[in-house]
């Protein structure tokens, strides 16, 4: 047995020089091992195997790197013979990669997708408690990922709180940021880090003024919020109440009168109407104006039954702008655009494509939720031709602002918006498409339909397709 000792659990570097050397003296998957820190036990030569010198240099696709990046993070312990024996076979099956019903590249897949999740659930139940220490105040969260991402996903914070000096303490490491570096250190306790803090008080408060009991689904809060993270969330503890007490408070919100109008909405369209502004001619010149506008727009009956018009978010001059098909529940509650699950399923895929969120303007090309009621529930209702393009003034309206290079139309009704044609997404996606204006436009599927997908394999090899989509559009750039 060779045996390598890599210097920590997420050695990925040690892991890759130590895999080499296995390959080119010819070492095979089940005479090789890894150890973690020194293995004490004396029954491995743990002396990495020298190469002979006729032993030829290798090269690997790189979507095995990028994988075997992702994977190191699993917790799991056979991880690293796993991507041994992956990097072993490439050598007789260089298009392995592409296999993705193969049993390792499966595995190698599924577990890149648990890591990828832990990554997002970091980003999501982080919470921060502040203290003072000599330099002033600091923010410091104590949190226990499901796999070892502090290092993957603590850059995530730096561009989120640059401003601010914070920890985040794991029972894996630490990484800190000082304003102008962020560092990592040793692994900490739950104890190292503080309680409570006023902050939190505001917080549970502001929590339980959001709860709406009225579309509470357990199960769905459950699978976005597992119950592993809730010792770490302040609000966690008031769930329990909020959930008893949901059906006593959805009768008596039923029982109410109905609320006065949208006051945002109603000082929209009297301003509107006093300037005149909704007249021929009018065009927003900013995107708070659009922003405004859309909230007063009549052009189609969508408004009526959404909560207020979401419009796009992003850099005021990105160069690459992704259109969605309209707001969903959870958009339509915020105002904001892709902040649902497909919003999660887009973050991830933007993350695996090397594209910024924050470099991006993300819209819809209908900017009113079409939904139709169903019990407690409103289920999404496709937008037709008609209201697509009467949506589609204000689409242009932000095309004309923003002036992206790059337009990604995600699904059909984003297609129709951007193109002003009928797309046939599997023929038409992932190429170039000139625009009038000079921009280019790409069609992709829409991450909703990824999250459709049953079949866990199907799933991968279409996630997969749509990277390799937004990839695409990266090029273009
Ligand atoms: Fe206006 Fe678009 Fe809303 Fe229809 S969906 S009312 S066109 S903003």
């Amino acid at each position: 047995m060779r045996v390598a000792v890599l210097a920590h659990e997420t050695d990925f570097e040690g892991w890759r020089k130590a895999a080499r050397a296995f390959r080119q003296a010819g070492v095979a998957p089940e005479r090789a091992a890894f150890r973690i820190g020194a293995s004490g036990d004396g029954l491995f030569d743990e002396r990495l195997p020298l190469a002979g010198p006729g032993a030829a240099p290798f090269s690997v696709p790189k979507a095995f790197v990028d994988l075997a990046r992702e994977v190191i993070l699993h917790r799991s312990a056979d991880r690293l013979d796993l991507l041994y024996r992956l990097l072993w076979r490439l050598g007789g099956e260089p298009d392995l990669m592409k296999v993705v019903t193969d049993i390792d590249v499966a595995a190698a897949v599924e577990r890149a997708r648990n890591v990828s999740r832990a990554s997002h659930k970091m980003k999501a139940f982080v919470r921060f408690r502040r203290i003072e220490d000599e330099a002033g105040e600091r923010w410091v969260a104590w949190f226990e990922p499901a796999h070892r991402v502090v290092e993957k996903t603590a850059p995530f914070f730096v561009r989120r709180f640059t401003s601010l000096r914070w920890s985040i303490l794991t029972p894996d490491g630490s990484a800190s940021w000082d304003g102008e570096q962020l560092t990592f250190g040793p692994p900490a306790t739950r104890a190292m880090a503080p309680s409570e803090d006023e902050v939190e008080e505001f917080w549970k408060t502001y929590y339980a003024s959001t709860f709406n009991p009225a579309r509470l689904k357990t199960k769905a809060m459950r699978s976005e919020m597992p119950q592993r993270y809730w010792k770490n969330l302040p609000e966690a503890a008031l769930i329990p109440e909020l959930v008893a007490q949901s059906a006593v408070r959805t009768e008596a919100m039923v029982a109410a009168p109905a609320p006065e109008p949208n006051a945002r909405l109603a000082r929209t369209l009297s301003r509107l109407n006093r300037d005149g502004a909704f007249g021929e001619g009018f065009a927003p010149s900013t995107l708070d104006e659009l922003d405004q506008a859309v909230q007063a727009c009549r052009r189609c009956p969508l408004w009526r039954d959404a909560t207020q018009g979401v419009c796009g978010e992003g850099p005021k001059r990105a160069r690459l702008m992704i259109v969605g098909e309209q707001p969903g529940d959870q958009e339509d509650l915020a105002g904001h655009p892709f902040v649902g699950p497909a919003g999660r399923v887009l973050d991830a895929a933007l993350e695996q494509a090397g594209i910024d969120r924050g470099d991006v303007f993300v819209t819809n090309a209908v900017k009113h939720f079409k939904h139709e009621p169903r019990g407690k529930r409103r289920l999404h209702k496709t937008p037709n031709t008609a209201e697509v393009s009467a949506c589609r003034w204000w689409l242009e309206a932000e095309r004309r602002l923003v002036r992206p290079k790059v337009i990604v139309a995600m699904g059909g009704t984003a297609a129709l918006g951007v193109l002003a044609r009928k797309v046939a997404v599997t023929r038409e996606r992932g190429r170039g498409i000139d625009l009038s204006d000079g921009a280019k436009a790409l069609v992709t599927v829409h991450p909703s339909f990824l999250l459709r997908i049953p079949d866990a394999a199907a799933r991968a090899v279409e996630r997969d397709r749509f990277v390799a989509d937004l990839k695409q559009a990266r090029a273009l750039l």
